[in-house]
């Protein structure tokens, strides 16, 4: 065998005796909250899609006449041929919405932080981050070059101590969190970390992947929820790829951020612009999204029945995982879940940190309260797990 394969092969050996290995899973989405995997039909407790608008038909209808009238994709980058049009209207319209001056539309959240973060802060400045942060502002971190402080995860006296010892150390400085965390589905002290970020003139970048449509007056998201606005969290992240259903990522910030973005971010720079499609499918989905406050408080209210039912703390989001421990009895969990018709997908480290091997549940739109009793029953009766959040 050649030495890649070779490599390859080892690789994936270590990763299989660690229980950490992964495996694609072709999955279909039938109607919300549904999937069809492994000729089974399964009620979904993993997908993104807070408010089931990827299978709404407005913003079904709304992607659908985009690729009629304008094709399947931009063809070139935005900058040469590929800013259409409806990009532009949803730039403004997510501007509208997190009371920012403008927006800047990317291919997806992860090439938003990957390319924002670069765009921003470089070898000379640093950069203090939660240590709980998505991968894809680590990635961004690692691309700008910039020395990294991590926080320990919401721990604001210990930002407040890095950002005393190591502010100096850097000519810029870019704090970074997570309106909602992904994994854990706790919420950030967003006021705390403007505070701090004022005191010590660091500009605060809050991803709110997950607080978009789910948190905040009309859905707007974890920093409206919290009071604050752009003046207090000057780089707001999101994207357009889980609450609202479609595919894409964006950044609110001033007009002169967004400016300077499209001239400096490489994302937007070499890589081909949104499909028309998925810009169309945005903007549909944020006008339901504003119009139905039920539909908003809905996956939220789910999850919260749920965790009381399992003695779990009360939810902050509608993200609630349940801690197993290991990956061999994640995955085992998963199993048991799977085989009673739910589809519910173990997350692993290093997703995780080591030793917090979970189920993560995200309620939706889409679920009745019906469906998340019978699955914590399920669980109270068959699945061993940890009380205590991680
Ligand atoms: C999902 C996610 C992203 C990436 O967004 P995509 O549009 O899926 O690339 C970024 N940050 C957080 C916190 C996320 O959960």
């Amino acid at each position: 065998m050649d030495s890649l394969d070779q490599f390859a092969r080892d690789k994936l050996a270590a990763l299989a005796a660690s229980q950490l290995k992964r495996r694609l899973a072709p999955t279909r989405s039938a109607d919300a909250g549904w999937v069809e995997r492994g000729g089974r039909r399964l009620l979904s407790f993993s997908s993104n899609d807070y408010l089931a608008l990827s299978q709404h038909p407005q913003v079904k209808a709304a992607a659908a006449d985009a690729v009629m009238t304008y094709g399947a994709g931009a063809g070139a980058s935005r900058l040469v041929t590929g800013d259409h049009p409806l990009i532009g209207a949803l730039e403004q319209k997510l501007a509208a919405l997190k009371g920012a001056e403008a927006a800047c539309v990317l291919g997806s959240g992860y090439l938003t932080n990957a390319g924002l973060i670069p765009s921003l802060v470089g070898p000379e400045d640093v950069i203090f981050i939660d240590a709980l942060a998505h991968a894809c502002m680590w990635a961004g971190a690692k691309l700008a070059g910039a020395r990294v402080r991590m926080f320990r995860h919401n721990d604001m006296a210990d930002l407040a101590a890095l950002l005393r010892a190591h502010r100096g150390s850097g000519r810029r400085a870019l704090i970074a969190s997570e309106g909602v965390f992904s994994m854990d589905g706790d919420r950030a002290p967003i006021a705390d970390l403007a505070a701090l970020a004022r005191d010590h003139d660091g500009w605060l970048l809050i991803d709110d992947a997950h607080g978009l449509g789910v948190l905040g007056e009309e859905g707007r998201g974890s920093v409206q929820a919290a009071g604050l606005g752009a003046a207090d969290v000057p780089l707001q992240m999101g994207t357009l790829s889980k609450a609202l259903g479609s595919y894409g990522g964006f950044i609110c910030a001033s007009a002169t951020v967004i400016d300077l973005l499209k001239n400096r971010a490489r994302p937007l720079i070499y890589s081909t612009g949104l499909p028309p499609a998925s810009a169309a499918a945005a903007l549909a989905a944020i006008d339901v999204m504003t119009a139905e406050p039920a539909r908003r408080a809905k996956p939220l209210a789910l999850a919260r029945r749920f965790a009381q039912r399992l003695g779990l703390a009360p939810p902050q989001s509608p993200v609630v995982p349940l801690i197993i421990g290991a990956a061999g009895p994640a995955l085992e969990a998963m199993a048991v879940l799977e085989e009673a018709g739910y589809l519910v997908v173990a997350i692993r480290p290093p997703t995780v940190p080591e030793g917090t091997a979970r189920l993560r549940f995200c309620f939706s739109a889409a679920h009745q309260e019906s469906d998340a009793m019978a699955l914590a029953d399920i669980i109270a009766e068959r699945i061993p797990y940890r009380r205590q959040a991680a």
